[in-house]
């Protein structure tokens, strides 16, 4: 069973559930119930966390969930299944729950691409950073866009030999596609806590076309 050491830092209840609602869908209850008791999470199973923004999880217990799915379906399917329920948990919570609401979109739209990206990705790190305790800033080096996150809720308390937060690579493709840059942008984890780094940088960067 994973072990992580509580982090007494915070991560809201709502992206959590929605995280684990996407799961479920995916995986099927049993298959749900499997991972959360490998995560040590068991008190999960019957009572997901609450249909709100409290901060009741523990970033240790996030990142318990994504240790499990590495260990039940090894790095490349775990990957792929934390990317697509976080994106999903970004339609469900921070875009649909108000979260993001006061801004509209429409503010964005005479804004370029990029600018826009950066704008809104921007918000969304304020927002995210105000309701938890992750600490996430937007930078723009060279015209790349950075999303770098200090206390990360996927990877908090594990090690790992290259970067593995693809469970925050889809909050951002969630945010980029609300953003309306859903197609054309490649996220790509450049630096991992799990993995030495400073901190957890994602850089969005326009698909290469050919
Ligand atoms: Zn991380």
């Amino acid at each position: 069973m994973i072990s992580i050491e509580k982090s007494l830092k915070t991560y809201p209840n709502y992206p959590t559930r929605a995280f684990l609602l996407e799961l479920e869908d995916v995986l099927g209850k049993n298959g749900l119930n499997a991972l959360l008791r490998i995560a040590g999470l068991q008190e999960w199973i019957d009572t997901y966390p609450a249909e709100n923004f409290e901060r009741e999880v523990d970033l240790s217990e996030f990142s318990s969930l994504n240790a499990g799915l590495d260990e039940i379906y090894g790095s490349k399917g775990s990957h792929a299944l934390a990317r697509r329920a976080s994106k999903s948990a970004f339609d469900l919570t921070w875009k649909q729950q108000g979260a993001l609401g006061n801004q509209q979109i429409e503010d964005f739209d005479s804004l370029p691409t990029q600018a826009r990206n950066k704008e809104g990705l921007t918000i969304f790190a304020e927002v995210l950073s105000a309701a938890s305790d992750l600490e996430c800033e937007v930078q723009e080096k060279n015209n790349i866009i950075l999303f770098r996150v200090q206390n990360c809720p996927v990877c908090w308390g594990r090690e790992s030999s290259s970067p593995t937060c693809q469970g925050f690579v889809g909050l951002i493709e969630g945010c980029l596609q609300w953003l309306g840059s859903g197609e054309g942008f490649e996220v790509t984890e450049k630096e991992c806590s799990a993995a030495g780094g400073d901190a957890c940088t994602f850089s969005i960067t326009e698909e290469s076309v050919g």
